[in-house]
C-alpha cells in the first residue's frame, strides 16, 4: 500500500550545516513580537538553511519570518501546535503509524515557486513507519481520523488561543485516500467523494471520543509536552 504522510525534506542534515556566525542579524530587531524568545535560536532554526545573502537581499524571506515569529508569539500557541501534532501522533498510532519524529519551524524554500518562494511551515510530524492492518475493515477511516486529528484536538481542548491549523492536512489526506484507491476501478469523482464523507466522519468520530474520555484528553495533553520541548526547542533551554 502506498500511502504517504507529510514529511520534510531531510531538515537533520540541513540542521547540521547551519553556519553559526550567519545567526546574529537579526540580533537588534523584533524587540516587541520576540518578547521572551532567544531570536538567535530561533534564527538559527527557522532559517539556518537558507543563505545571509538571501536572507539580507531578498525581504520576501523576512516578511515571512515575521509572520512566523508573530505568530508564535502569540499566547498559548505553541501549546496548541504542540496539541495538535499530539493528536495527530495519536490516531496515527490507533492507524497503525510508529516511529514519529517532530520537526521545528522552518522557513520553507522553494526553488521553482518564483511567486511565493518562502513559506513558513508551523510544525511538522513525520511518520517513520506505517503499517495498516488491512483485515481490518476500518483501516482507511482510521488513517483518515489520524490526518483530521491535529485540527480537531486542537479546538477542543484547552489551549489559551484558538488554532485549528489542519489547512494542509486536509489536501494531504485527499492524496492519501487516492494513493489507496489507486488500483481501484472507481472513478476519480467517485474516490474524491469518498474522501470527502471519511474526512467528515474522521472528524465527527474523533470530536466525540475526545468528549466521552477525559483519559484521552489527558493522555494527548500530556504528550503534547513532550512533544513541545521538540517543536520548539528554543523553550525548552530558558
Ligand atoms: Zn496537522
Amino acid at each position: 500500500m502506498d500511502m504517504r504522510f507529510q514529511q520534510l525534506s531531510s531538515p537533520a542534515g540541513v540542521m547540521s550545516r547551519i553556519p553559526l556566525a550567519a545567526l546574529d542579524y537579526h540580533r537588534n530587531r523584533d524587540r516587541k513580537v520576540g518578547r521572551g524568545m532567544n531570536l538567535a535560536e530561533f534564527d538559527k532554526i527557522v532559517g539556518g538553511h537558507i543563505s545571509d545573502t538571501v536572507k539580507e537581499t531578498d525581504s520576501r524571506y523576512e516578511a515571512e519570518r515575521k509572520l512566523l515569529l508573530k505568530e508564535l508569539s502569540e499566547e498559548g500557541f505553541m501549546d496548541a501546535v504542540a496539541i495538535h501534532e499530539a493528536g495527530h501522533a495519536h490516531y496515527y498510532t490507533e492507524a497503525g503509524g510508529s516511529e514519529f519524529q517532530f520537526f521545528p519551524p522552518i522557513i520553507l524554500f522553494r526553488r521553482d515557486n518564483t511567486r511565493k518562494p518562502f513559506k513558513k511551515q508551523t510544525a511538522c510530524i513525520k511518520v517513520g513507519k506505517f503499517s495498516p492492518n488491512q483485515a481490518d475493515p476500518i483501516w482507511l477511516l482510521k488513517v483518515a481520523k489520524g490526518y483530521a486529528a491535529g485540527g480537531e484536538c486542537s479546538i477542543r481542548l484547552p489551549a489559551l488561543c484558538r488554532y485549528r491549523g489542519d489547512t494542509t492536512d486536509r489536501p494531504l489526506w485527499d492524496e492519501a485516500c487516492r494513493a489507496a484507491y489507486r488500483e481501484s476501478s472507481l472513478p476519480t469523482t467517485q474516490i474524491n467523494a469518498l474522501a470527502e464523507s471519511m474526512w467528515k466522519d474522521a472528524q465527527k468520530k474523533v470530536r466525540a471520543e475526545l468528549i466521552a474520555s477525559d483519559a484521552l484528553q489527558a493522555q494527548i495533553i500530556n504528550r503534547a509536552k513532550e512533544i513541545k520541548v521538540q517543536l520548539f526547542p528554543w523553550t525548552a533551554s530558558r
